[in-house]
């Protein structure tokens, strides 16, 4: 089998509310779609849902960069995933996002060629798998309620946005733990909004409310201040930002920084990598989340694939689509309030609406 040409979508979808977490606010999803075609017929869907401020690379350089990506795999077998994963990752450091949406596109390609759905390409056994819901920052009392109507839906997770100042965050937390009681799980994500001290400070008042687990309380690149935090509070804490890819999750678990990792596809450069994070996770005993972006549910089906194959992700944070005003993915994961079932079709699963697709500014490289 071999790749004969590959197309690159820009794919924008609106949110329904503002993105808001403590660094960064968006109000459109600025993905990228890669068709991946190849001689027999077979083609593999994958999704880059890149981030200025994480991966550190805004929409336009993922356009950029995606057509020389796609000129090394053209003539070259789909079905050789370790090798097309080196002919991506040798030719263009960092970019995980744009390398990830190749990667999702390979492994598709290769459960449809074997007839499987990727769960089971990995070995998994289609186990069920409970989403939480995020709340974006807003007003105390706003998120309370929405937290409230979350409980009523039948959610069991609530993954709660904070990182802003003491005063604040910790009045979110309370009002929010007031308002769903003591069965709903909830976890809190500072998205790098706090210093050591300010984390130590707020997390010490959080305590008391039963936290699951505190995310990337400090900068992506302050792994002593998380190393401290954690020396100092009793919430566990999972490195999100400072994780981007298995060396990453070495060193973390080396020096003992964090207790949980979460791994998003985005960062890690697709499910190549996520495997080896999970696996070194699994050495050091650390429990992982598979996380998302705003990904349409093309990314976030891939991302379940992995959790139902790997025992070690245990927990799931899989919503990225819920905000969005339009949802163009035929088939791929379903979602019944926080369930998420996995489709028995080959490869993930999700194609995408070609009247959505015929919207999109497109590239084409043969
Ligand atoms: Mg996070």
């Amino acid at each position: 089998m071999r790749i004969t040409s590959i197309e690159i979508y820009k794919a924008n979808i609106d949110l329904k509310e503002r993105f808001k977490i403590a660094i960064m606010e968006v109000s459109t999803v600025q993905s990228i779609f890669i068709k991946i075609n190849t001689d027999e017929g077979l083609y593999g869907l994958g999704e880059a849902n890149p981030s200025r401020v994480v991966t550190g690379e805004p929409q336009a350089t993922c356009l950029a960069t995606a057509p020389d990506l796609a000129k090394l795999l053209i003539g070259q077998n789909p079905l050789e995933v370790e090798n097309r994963e080196k002919n991506l990752s040798s030719f263009l450091a960092r970019n995980n996002a744009v390398r990830s949406a190749f990667d999702m596109a390979l492994y598709d390609i290769l459960g449809k060629a074997s007839g499987l759905p990727l769960y089971q390409i990995f070995g998994g056994d289609n186990r069920s798998i409970e989403t939480d819901m995020t709340l974006f920052i807003a007003a105390p009392g706003e998120m309370a309620e929405k937290a409230a109507e979350l409980k009523n839906l039948g959610f069991k997770a609530l993954k709660i946005k904070v990182g802003t100042t003491t005063d604040l965050d910790v009045r979110r937390v309370s009002e929010i733990r007031k308002a769903v009681g003591d069965e709903v799980s909830i976890r809190v994500d500072a998205n790098q909004g706090w210093s050591p001290q300010t984390a130590i400070t707020t997390l010490r008042l959080l305590e008391p409310m039963r936290i699951e687990y505190c995310e990337q309380p400090v900068a992506h690149w302050d792994w002593q201040g998380m190393k401290r935090i954690r020396q100092n509070i009793k919430i566990p804490i999972m490195a999100d930002e400072s994780l981007f890819d298995h060396h990453d999750a070495f060193r973390l678990a080396f020096h003992e920084c964090c207790d949980y990792f979460n791994i998003k596809l985005s960062k890690s450069g697709g499910l190549h990598t996520a495997m080896k994070i999970d696996a070194v996770a699994e050495g050091a005993g650390i429990t992982c989340m598979m996380g998302c972006r705003n990904e349409t549910r093309l990314g976030l089906s891939a991302a379940a694939h992995l959790v139902a194959s790997r025992p070690n992700i245990l927990f799931t944070d899989l919503d990225g689509h819920v905000y969005h005003t339009e949802d163009p993915i035929i088939g791929g994961a379903q979602y019944n309030v926080g369930e998420i079932c996995l489709p028995q079709t080959p490869g993930h699963g999700a194609d995408v609406d070609t009247t959505f697709l015929k919207r999109c500014e497109k590239i084409t490289i043969e």
